[in-house]
């Protein structure tokens, strides 16, 4: 692809959650369609796009289907087969960001060793093919370490603590016995992530850096410009810089960071795609992080990312999302409802950005 899409142009969405939704939404603004593949029926973002297509990502008729409508296509969920984009490449229809960045972030292990290999530090770490091989690990890394799946786990699952060389066997089943990683306890003071973007010549920007707050696991609760955010800015840019750079990315791209008592920064996890520790975006930035992906991935020049409200992003999770009635009562609310059905314990049902304070430019 070389020249920059035109709106009308359809962007294709490997995925149906509500970041495609969010995406999609975007794109309507600039005047594209979205083409939306996703295995499951009644999808958020299915509901918003002009083209949605139910099948596996590794239905070779769908795929089919999804690059003759495209003329580029993204993704918003990482899990998605790497076979599935090479299928599209072999199809001729540009793909952003491109197969690298799976490869480098579907597995902990292989994640944690491009980081270090990019200069950007993490905690130490090893890879668990059995449990016997966890107590050695633990002597290594010193305990309590964190045993996680090397795949598919998010918002806390597949991870067990492991205290004493005892817990290895438990901890090993507790994440069903899967190829795992251990990693040392980063005894950070908070986390923290900051969302940044790339585009096709290789700019580079970033907004400022978010701090999160978890419950059970889940992402609860994102204040951004995160309070004395100036202190680390430069370091989680230096950061996003490097992974962006590294795996010659197009698009957003989320960076979970803890910060350490030193005032340093660790690299928890990177997620090459939009972000929802980045919702706060779409109401206190110039321009949100799902017009920014749109706008990359398009070939489009990137938008300003500097904030314009400190905003408190809090996540409706499961039944609070029935306070909808009060959150739209609130003056300097805005709600953002992902049109799911079915309420369940921790599910991300929509998000409200609540501005808490204009900020001077
Ligand atoms: P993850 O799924 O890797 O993002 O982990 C979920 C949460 O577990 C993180 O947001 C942290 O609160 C915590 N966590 C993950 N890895 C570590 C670690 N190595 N040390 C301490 N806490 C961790």
């Amino acid at each position: 692809m070389t020249s920059p899409l035109r709106p009308g142009a359809t962007i294709g969405i490997l995925g149906g959650g509500q970041l495609g939704r969010m995406l999609a939404l975007a794109a309507a603004r600039l005047g594209f369609d979205t083409a939306v593949l996703t295995p499951r029926t009644d999808a958020p973002d299915s509901r918003v796009s002009a083209f949605s297509i139910v099948a596996p990502y590794t239905d070779d008729k769908a795929l089919e289907a999804l690059a003759g409508v495209s003329d580029v296509v993204t993704f918003e969920f990482e899990n998605v087969p790497a076979s599935a984009l090479e299928k599209l490449a072999a199809l001729g229809v540009p793909v952003a960001p491109g197969p690298r960045a799976l490869a480098h972030t579907q597995d902990r292990v292989d994640e944690k060793t491009f980081l270090n290999a990019a200069g950007c530090p993490t905690v130490a770490f090893a890879a668990i093919e059995a449990a016997s091989q966890i107590a050695p690990a633990l002597a290594e890394l010193g305990g309590p370490a964190l045993l996680k799946t090397r795949r598919e786990g998010y918002d806390g699952k597949g991870q067990a603590w492991v205290k004493a060389a005892a817990d290895a066997e438990a901890a090993f089943a507790a994440i069903g016995g899967k190829p795992a990683i251990l990693e040392a306890r980063a005894a950070f003071v908070r986390e923290l992530s900051v969302i940044a973007a790339r585009s096709r010549d290789g700019t580079v920007a970033c907004y400022p850096v978010g701090e999160n707050r978890h419950d059970g696991g889940i992402l609860h609760f994102t204040r951004a410009p995160a309070p004395g955010a100036d202190r680390v800015q430069a370091a989680a840019e230096d950061i996003a810089r490097r992974i962006l750079d590294g795996l010659d990315y197009v698009g957003v791209l989320g960076v979970e960071l803890f910060e350490m008592e030193d005032g340093g920064l660790l690299v928890n996890e990177v997620a090459p795609r939009v972000h929802n520790s980045g919702h706060w975006t779409q109401d206190g930035a110039r321009c949100d992080q799902f017009e920014q992906h749109i706008r990359a991935v398009a070939g489009w020049p990137l938008g300003d990312t500097s904030a314009l409200f400190e905003t408190e992003m809090q996540n409706l999770l499961g039944s609070e999302v029935e306070t909808w009635p009060k959150v739209v009562a609130e003056p300097d609310a805005r709600l953002h409802l992902y049109g799911k059905g079915d309420i369940r314990p921790g599910r991300k049902m929509g998000h409200v950005n609540r501005l808490l304070r204009p900020l001077a430019r």
